[in-house]
């Protein structure tokens, strides 16, 4: 079995608690907070939880340590400090840093040599492994990110920011239209404003009025204006029942052409309830990769181009050969 510990207790640290539960060949040792680990209530009762300061104490008891802290202020200072003493993985996802993030990691990685995967989840994380495969294969072409489903944190604060709206959320959607010219093996190249269509769901104060409320928010500059935007109008409780979830997903689309421009497609999409417990369960799957190299002696930082797929599946080599090929 291979021995985890969670560090950080947030929405990626409960999703791994779940993620851990469904796999066979991994075991949670406990989860380390930074808060008194009395105030923090886990999924499961029978969840060890422990100060993260008292971290070192388990170095002979951890196979590999899954950080689920934030990338703005947690993982740049957390990833290389426990990458020292622990085989680790993160999900660090403030793209402009990568290169830097991997720099300080694999210093402290082969300080201490241990191994380290960093950026796993899926943006960064699995369409990264797509965008690069995509284009290795289809050199002349043109590769087309698009994100949603998803909930904006940041436009759903500028609709509640409106005068008149008493709650509210804001998901961002592809837009079908720009989805089919990324499919149409076109090299024109697409506007932000164009891929992605808005929706709010509103629920307005007592008394405000629906039109001017509707008005404030498609013509909100930046924000709404630029965009196609709807708004519907819901109940507090529909607001409670419906948009409590965390969805988010999306696509990466590659077109381009092969012998005599012969049209060529490839896309890759995620559809997901909940943006956490997805990206939880790819941290867990490269948890077991990073368990794995640790015992195989690799170290350094390593990013999910590093790593063959048969260290994330569970199953031997020689049964993903008979299997999957
Ligand atoms: P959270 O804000 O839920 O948690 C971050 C940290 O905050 C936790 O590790 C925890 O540390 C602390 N914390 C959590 N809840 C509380 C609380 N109630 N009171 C005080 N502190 C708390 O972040 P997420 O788990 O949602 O996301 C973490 C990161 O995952 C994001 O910053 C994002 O960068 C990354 N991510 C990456 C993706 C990818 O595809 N690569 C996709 C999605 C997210 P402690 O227990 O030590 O207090």
């Amino acid at each position: 079995m291979i021995q985890v510990g969670i560090v950080g207790y947030g929405n990626l640290g409960r999703g791994v608690e779940y993620a851990i539960q469904k796999t066979e060949d991994l075991e949670l040792v406990g989860v380390f907070s930074r808060r008194a680990p009395e105030t923090v209530e886990t999924v499961y009762a029978e969840t060890n939880v422990y100060a993260l300061n008292t971290i070192l104490d388990f170095k002979e008891k951890i196979d590999v340590l899954v950080l689920c802290g934030g990338s703005k202020d947690d993982l740049p200072q957390q990833t290389p400090e426990l990458a020292e003493h622990f085989a680790v993985v993160d999900s660090f996802d403030t793209h402009a840093n990568i290169p830097d993030h991997f720099a300080k990691v694999d210093e402290a990685a082969q300080k201490g040599k241990q191994v380290a995967i960093i950026s796993t989840g899926w943006d960064p994380g699995l369409f990264s492994l797509n965008r690069i495969m995509m284009e290795a294969i289809i050199p002349d072409g043109k590769t087309d990110t698009f994100w949603g489903k998803g909930l904006s944190q940041g436009h759903s604060d500028a609709v509640r920011r409106v005068d008149g709206v008493k709650g509210g959320v804001q998901y961002t959607i592809p837009s079908e239209v720009a989805m089919e010219k990324a499919r149409s093996g076109s090299k024109e190249e697409l506007e932000t404003k164009e891929k992605h269509v808005r929706e709010c769901y509103v629920v307005l104060e007592e008394g405000a009025d629906a039109k001017e409320v509707e008005q404030a928010i498609v013509t909100m500059p930046n924000y709404f204006e630029p965009y196609d935007t709807t708004v519907h109008f819901i109940t507090e409780e529909e607001l409670a029942r419906d948009h409590q979830a965390m969805p988010h997903g999306g696509f990466v689309i590659r077109s381009g052409q092969t012998g005599e421009g012969t049209n060529q497609t490839m896309e890759f999409s995620l559809k997901l309830d909940s943006n956490p417990e997805f990206t939880s369960s790819v941290l867990v799957a490269y948890a077991r990769a990073a368990a794995r190299l640790a015992k195989e002696g690799v170290v350094g930082a390593q990013t999910p181009f590093d790593i063959a797929p048969k260290y994330i599946h569970p199953k031997t080599n020689e049964q993903l050969r008979k299997q999957y090929l």
